[in-house]
């Protein structure tokens, strides 16, 4: 299922039992919150959804805000995270049922990708 189709993503977030404060967390305890989302299905969707309505708070996607921030200093030019991030899952797919590796020999899901470019 795409990021563009599945609008009840939220439904499938690792997170949605556990408390939400957990999330909103500063300083080091930000990659601890993070790591909540290593395993989550829709981490893309999740990024995407808070790249696009520029949420400013709150461990989303596996990223914090100062990490969201940086991201969209860097890609300025993105006018739908939703539709950029669908299109790059789509690819890396498409990459690996052709049998080609991952850029570093492990699976990478196009929103680990995008916070190192
Ligand atoms: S990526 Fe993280 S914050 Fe987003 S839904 Fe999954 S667990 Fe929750």
């Amino acid at each position: 299922m795409g990021v563009a189709s599945d609008a009840n993503w939220g439904d499938r977030a690792v997170c949605k039992s556990s408390d939400p404060d957990e999330l909103f967390v500063e300083g080091a305890a930000q990659n601890r919150a993070k790591a909540v989302c290593v395993g989550c299905s829709v981490r893309t969707e999740c990024l995407a959804f808070a790249l696009d309505h520029r949420i400013e708070h709150g461990i989303w996607g596996g990223m914090t805000e100062r990490e969201r921030r940086a991201l969209l200093r860097r890609r300025p030019m993105v006018t739908s995270w939703w539709r950029l991030l669908e299109t790059a899952r789509v690819e890396h797919e498409q990459r690996l049922h052709a049998g080609a590796p991952a850029s570093d020999g492990n699976r990478i899901l196009p929103a680990q990708s995008l916070a190192s470019r």
